[in-house]
Parts: C-alpha cells; structure tokens; sequence
C-alpha cells in the first residue's frame, strides 16, 4: 500500500524552502498541474500543514492561500474558508478576460462571473467581503464594486466600459 509519511511540522518544513520576499514556503515536493503541493499520493501540502499547525480542517471548508501561491505551506498563509471563499478565489482567477477570446467587451475588467460573486458575497464594511476589500482582490475601484452590489446591469458592454473607465 501506499507508504505513509508522518505528516508532522517537521515533514512540512524539510519540504519547504522560505521565500524571503513573501515569507512564502514553496514546496518542494511533487507538485500537481494547479501548482499544489502534494503530500505522500494523496493530500495536498497545504491542507495537511494547516492540519499539523491548527488542527483539523473544519467541516465543509477549503484551505485557501492569502497569498495566491498555491504552492505554499506557510500555516500563516492559509486559512480556513467556506465554499463561497473558494469560488471567489476561482472568479478573480478568471477576472480577466483570456486572450484571443471573442468577448463583447475586451476593455472588460470583471467578469460577469465575478461580478455575480461579488453580488452575491458584499457585506458592508466586511475585512474580506467588504467594498474596499473587494475592489482591492478585483483589482478596480471601489465604486465598480458599489455599482455592482446595487445590481446595475453587468451585462452590457456599455456599463462594464463605464465602470472599467473608472479605474486609472
Ligand atoms: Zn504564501
């Protein structure tokens, strides 16, 4: 059967090197084709280092990277999120419109996907779901993001080259 590796702070950090711009710890083990760092045959390295250092992994959530580094393991850039925290980090992934793709509106910042995200997640003031918040993750002002909460139509080419004419 498949060999066990204990998976210990130890195992994490012998297969690690510290980035020391980001404080990111890279894997250096088998990593898979999205980057992820994967533990033995069967985990990804950041889950089993959130597990080692926080315990376990609460019911139903994703580990997900504060950095964007999808091969990291430092513990202190990871977090616990639901599944919404996941999908968000899907849509800004896909935020921009892929080259070469016929789309409507190539000045296109958001994506209709990510400004349905956005809808569907804004809470006010929030530290991660809150406007400032989101405009900074989106990469756009914080009035785009406003003007997407109150629901102004996102699909037409017109409103999305308003509001991307916003950001400078
Ligand atoms: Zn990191």
């Amino acid at each position: 059967m498949t060999p066990t590796i204990p998976a210990t702070r130890e195992t994490i950090e012998a297969n690690c090197i510290p980035e020391p711009n980001t404080g990111c710890w890279l894997w250096t083990g088998h990593v898979n084709p999205q980057g992820y760092g994967r533990f033995g045959t069967r985990h990804k390295a950041h889950r089993v280092s959130f597990e080692v250092h926080n315990g376990p992994i609460p019911a139903g959530h994703h580990i997900c990277h504060r950095c964007d580094q999808p091969g990291c393991v430092n513990p202190e850039h990871l977090f616990a999120g639901t599944r919404a925290d996941n999908m968000r980090d899907a849509s800004r992934k896909g935020r921009f419109y892929g080259q070469g793709r016929p789309e409507r509106n190539p000045q296109a910042k958001l994506t209709p996907t990510a400004a349905a995200f956005i809808r569907a997640n804004y809470i006010r003031g929030h530290v991660e779901f809150g406007g400032r918040a989101l405009a900074k993750t989106y990469g756009v002002s914080p009035a785009a993001i406003s003007t997407v909460v109150r629901g102004k139509s996102w699909d037409t080419g017109l409103r999305l080259a308003t509001l991307n004419g916003v950001r400078k």
